[in-house]
């Protein structure tokens, strides 16, 4: 399959607007039933060059916070397993949650190069904001909008080094 990069956090922190923004020049986004998207859950991309696959965890409804915190557990750990690099979404907007306290301590646990990418950065007026994620103690984060893009060269950049 090559390289993987999985995109991890809890519900509603933009990983499938984020993967669906990764794939939309290879692949064309089907939407198939109103309000429920189906997300697709493996993707191909390039970057710089390198081609590799992206994972989307998760789950398939958009918008559902009917997620629980052992259902994501699960899936940091397949990622943690599967993945060659591990992109871990979190929100500007919402701060630190108890929930990605929770992935951080996996994270933090496995051997696993991970990228945290502070997403919903829509301008400069949230980037202070994103100092807080620091104390997730994953290291140095990224700054992005999975909705209009910025920010995610240099996050894709760290991916493809890291791989
Ligand atoms: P997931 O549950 O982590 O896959 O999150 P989704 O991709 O489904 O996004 C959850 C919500 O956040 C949706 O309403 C998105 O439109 C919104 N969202 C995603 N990325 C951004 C962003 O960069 N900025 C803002 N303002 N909203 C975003
Ligand atoms: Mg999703």
């Amino acid at each position: 399959m090559g390289s993987i990069v999985a995109i991890v956090g809890r519900p509603n922190v933009g990983k499938s607007t984020f993967f669906n923004r990764l794939i939309q020049r290879r692949e064309a986004i089907v939407d198939s039933v109103s309000g429920v998207t189906r997300d697709r859950h493996y993707g191909k991309t390039d970057w710089n060059g390198r081609e590799f696959s992206v994972i989307d965890t998760g789950g398939y409804v958009i918008g559902s916070d009917d997620v629980f915190e052992k259902d994501i557990d699960k899936q940091v750990e397949l990622a943690i397993d599967e993945a060659d690099v591990i992109i871990f979404v979190v929100d500007v907007t919402s701060g630190i949650t108890p929930a990605d306290e929770d992935v951080a301590k996996l994270l933090r646990k496995a051997n696993k190069p991970t990228l945290i990418a502070v997403n919903k950065v829509d301008s400069n007026k949230n980037m202070l904001d994103a100092t807080e994620f620091y104390s997730l103690g994953l290291g140095d984060y990224f700054t992005i909008s999975a909705i209009n893009g910025s920010g995610s060269g240099e996050l894709l950049d760290a991916v493809v080094e890291a791989l």
